[in-house]
């Protein structure tokens, strides 16, 4: 138990069912115990990363109010990418679903493991865009 923190998550899945994995998403933080989900952006179709040969991904974020500390967070969002049969073969491959921590209110931590905010909010412009309709809902 931690202090109460709102945390926006970017949902991305490229493989199976994607309309379903991000809702199974969804619908997952939301049934964990000190995690309440209060906005979805619309789903988004992207080009993978690093102009990489895969099918393009389904992007959504998600804003929640948390009770739970970081790091037990980050490991709710590891147990639902695991529950959607997320497998990590190579970095950046083609997965069923993948949940980053975007930022987590004031929360900085810069671990390999954990880091606050998440990197990729510096150089993936939809991630801003995501942000900012959040923002407005
Ligand atoms: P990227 O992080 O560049 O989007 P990715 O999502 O494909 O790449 P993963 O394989 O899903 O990378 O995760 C690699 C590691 O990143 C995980 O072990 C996780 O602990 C760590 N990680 C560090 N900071 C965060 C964060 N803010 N949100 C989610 N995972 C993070
Ligand atoms: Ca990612
Ligand atoms: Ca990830």
């Amino acid at each position: 138990m931690s202090r109460e923190r709102i945390a926006a998550v970017a949902l991305g899945s490229n493989l199976g069912d994607s309309e379903a994995h991000l809702s199974f998403a969804v619908t997952q933080l939301d049934g964990t115990p000190g995690v309440a989900c209060e906005a979805v952006t619309p789903h988004e179709l992207t080009a993978p990363l690093g102009g990489l040969d895969q099918p393009a991904y389904l992007n959504a974020m998600v804003r929640v109010r948390t009770t739970l500390s970081p790091a037990a967070f980050l490991e709710v969002c590891h147990a639902i990418e695991r529950a959607a049969g997320r497998e990590r073969p190579a970095k950046w491959a083609s997965r069923t679903l993948d949940l980053d921590i975007v930022c987590m209110s004031d929360a900085m931590c810069d671990r390999p493991d954990l880091t606050l905010p998440h990197p990729g909010l510096r150089d993936r412009p939809f991630w801003a865009r995501q942000l900012a309709v959040l923002e407005a809902m």
